[in-house]
């Protein structure tokens, strides 16, 4: 048997992107798919865009400006990797949005950087929902819910939603248990800054993402799935 192409696997995620929304009782088109493409060669992604993919997920800022400068323009890149000072730079005229917006200094070292060079930042808020070392978010709902207010002055931040990491187990009611703490955070946000976009809930990967979409995320982003293991 051959190994499977790119745009076979794209079929076969999207495939059941649509069974697990149908048996959530929701429609298909509410859950976009990202192809998450860290640490991938150009002629991958080249392979993905060509098979009609345009969302793609990178988790660091060099690499991917890099490789995304060798791709067709009207791609939607987001960093999903936590974002270090010094890389804001870079960052800044690479990515689309950013989806680990985790601490209210990120938010404003972002916003003083996109107003520098006149660029309005689409942005998501991660929000930490596992333990496990290295994971990065904020911790409470209420350092979110004051950096949410804070975002709503900033023309030159756009938010859109949240974003979070499942704790990487199989335990599935401690995974659905996260997406469902993301999802009630997102109600509060919404019913709180009612002139704010808080509709995008970026939450599920490969391993989860059928758990992600019961638990209401419009956002999926997958690696593994599409591109094979990281090695
Ligand atoms: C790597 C990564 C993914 C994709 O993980 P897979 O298990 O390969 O699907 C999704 N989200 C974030 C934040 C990641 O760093």
């Amino acid at each position: 048997m051959s190994t499977p192409s790119i745009k076979d696997n794209l079929d076969r995620v999207r495939d059941s992107i649509e069974k697990a929304a149908s048996a959530a009782g929701r429609p298909a088109e509410d859950v976009v798919l990202m192809a998450v493409s860290k640490t991938k060669p150009v002629e991958l992604i080249r392979e993905a865009y060509e098979a009609g993919q345009r969302l793609f997920g990178e988790n660091r800022v060099a690499e991917a400006a890099e490789k995304f400068a060798l791709l067709p323009d009207d791609t939607d890149l987001h960093l999903i990797g936590h974002l270090q000072s010094n890389k804001i730079k870079t960052a800044v005229p690479a990515f689309d949005c950013v989806e680990s917006v985790d601490s209210p200094e990120l938010a404003r070292k972002l916003a003083a950087q996109c107003e520098k060079k006149d660029k309005v930042m689409r942005i998501l808020l991660q929000l930490k929902t596992a333990e496990e070392g290295g994971k990065t978010g904020f911790s409470s709902e209420s350092e979110i819910m004051e950096t949410a207010g804070w975002i709503r002055e900033q023309k030159s931040l756009k938010v859109e939603g949240l974003m979070t990491i499942a704790p990487f187990t199989d335990d599935e009611s401690a995974v659905r248990n996260a997406f469902a703490r993301c999802r009630n955070l997102q109600e509060k946000l919404m019913s709180l800054y009612r002139d704010q976009d808080y509709s995008c809930l970026s939450m599920g990967m490969s391993s989860d993402y059928e758990w992600a979409i019961q638990e209401g995320a419009t956002l999926i982003r997958v690696g593994t799935a599409i591109f094979g293991g990281r090695f």
